[in-house]
């Protein structure tokens, strides 16, 4: 495994392996993506110009069905960290039984500088390039950071265009006028207040007096920052990219989303203003977020948050990865040996791509859903896979990162060797 990322994201599945015993077959094919493709996508601009975006898409694997996963579009995307993010949700959607292998993609790009047509080109210009890549029963997107429905709606379109038919289920996290499933918006907030819900009783934690941080203020962050305030959980502080505010006694809410809703560019996709701008509360910088004495901990924005250098610092009793990759495996070891209880992102964050999942299932079949009905199969996975892989850090006296993963990868090397083993042809002679 090459790069820093994914060498990190590795050296989880190592730790796992000593839990597991899969096969050798298994455990080779799992350590390289299988395809990565890299691609230009010209893009003209609104003053004439014309600009060139470097864009990726991978599949790591898809032993367990078509590659599943998001499209992010930030300044710092590379190859390496789309490798990392699509090793993860390999290993999300097997902990979490989807249908699914994992893939992911991004472009290089800060799309706040951008105007809307020329987010639209861009996208529709990132189809072009990977069509030939991606496909319902092959490869399908999703929105991540910087991407959202709109965006995944100019994507189908673009996809049904090249194919001269109505293709849904290649993107999930459309509009719901374009087959988009209920709630999808909602999904990962969900899931992961489903885990921490069924995870509190077995710290005898009740939320009332549950303190909550949440570094990370989108889609993921806000939404689950506001279903805990709405069960009574005491979210002390939140933050977004330029900064954060605290209060001990707890911050409304409600009231701050509404204050970043109200105050957005380019068609309600990126927010201008910042949290920092509500209030009377303190104002703290995202380092001293981290570092706050909470009982939980919710990393909610990029990866490689919590790190070697500030691991030390980490005071919460309990950390719910609702980012993917906050935690550096070095800043593992640090969190482990300070007692301090991490509830891993193949886990915890896995409520978006479960009603992904449901979403290509209802597109497929046609038959759509009420809401209800989705929070309750999203209710039910999630609490379900919890505390399977729960049992597996009790039973193996492991953390439950390396548990998820034990989890996942059992599931992975039976499908793959399902496929045929080196036992199965050596015994063929
Ligand atoms: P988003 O773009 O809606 O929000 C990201 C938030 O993080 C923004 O508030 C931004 O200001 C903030 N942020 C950026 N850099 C920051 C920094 N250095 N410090 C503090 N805050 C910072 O993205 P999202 O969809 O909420 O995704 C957030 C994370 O959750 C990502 O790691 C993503 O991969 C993961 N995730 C999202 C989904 C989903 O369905 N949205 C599903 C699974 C995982």
């Amino acid at each position: 495994m090459a790069g820093s990322l994914l060498s990190d994201a590795g050296q989880r599945l190592e730790q796992a392996l000593k839990y597991t015993s899969i096969s050798e077959d298994a455990v080779e094919s799992l350590k390289f993506p299988q395809t990565s493709l890299t691609v230009s996508i010209p893009v003209r601009m609104d003053d004439g110009s014309l600009k060139v975006f470097q864009g990726y898409r991978v599949r790591y694997d898809d032993t367990r069905g078509p590659g599943k996963g998001g499209v992010r579009y930030h300044p710092s995307v590379t190859l390496d960290e789309v490798q990392s993010l699509a090793f993860w949700m390999t290993f999300k959607c097997a902990a979490l039984s989807l249908p699914f292998g994992g893939a992911k993609g991004g472009i290089t790009v800060n799309p706040k500088e951008l105007s809307r047509m020329e987010l639209e080109r861009l996208s529709r210009g990132y189809i072009d390039a990977i069509a030939d890549f991606i496909g319902p029963d092959v490869d399908i997107l999703a929105p991540d950071v910087y991407t959202n429905a709109m965006i995944m709606g100019w994507m189908m379109d673009q996809y049904s265009i090249i194919k001269r038919q109505i293709c849904p289920a290649v993107v999930t996290g459309k509009p719901i006028t374009m087959g988009g499933s209920l709630g999808r918006e909602t999904a990962t907030a969900m899931g992961a207040f489903y885990v921490i819900q069924a995870m509190m009783p077995k710290f005898d934690q009740i939320p009332e007096v549950t303190t909550v941080a949440v570094q990370g203020f989108g889609n993921a962050g806000a939404i689950l920052a506001e279903l805990l305030f709405r069960a009574g959980y005491k979210v002390v502080a939140v933050s977004d990219s330029q900064g954060g505010i605290y209060s001990k006694h707890g911050l409304d809410i409600p009231n701050i989303r509404q204050f970043k809703d109200s105050s957005r560019r380019i068609q309600a996709l990126y927010c201008d203003d910042t949290v920092c701008h509500t209030a009377a509360e303190t104002v703290v910088s995202n380092e001293e977020l981290l570092a706050l004495d909470v009982d939980v901990l919710v990393p909610a924005a990029l990866e490689n948050q919590i790190t070697e250098a500030n691991a030390a610092n980490v005071r919460a009793k309990m950390v719910f990865e609702v980012a993917n990759g906050p935690i550096t495996s070095a800043a593992d070891k640090i969190l482990d040996e300070k007692g301090i209880y991490v509830f891993p992102d193949i886990l915890v964050n896995a409520g978006g791509v479960t009603v992904s999942y449901f979403e290509w299932v209802q597109n497929r079949s046609g038959l759509y859903w009420m809401l209800d009905e989705i929070n309750q199969r999203l209710k039910f996975k999630m609490v379900e896979e919890a505390e399977r892989i729960w049992a597996i850090a009790r039973d193996l006296s492991i953390p439950m990162r390396t548990a998820a993963y034990v989890h996942a990868l059992s599931r992975l090397g039976e499908a793959i060797s399902a496929k045929g083993t080196r036992d199965y042809y050596l015994n063929s002679h």
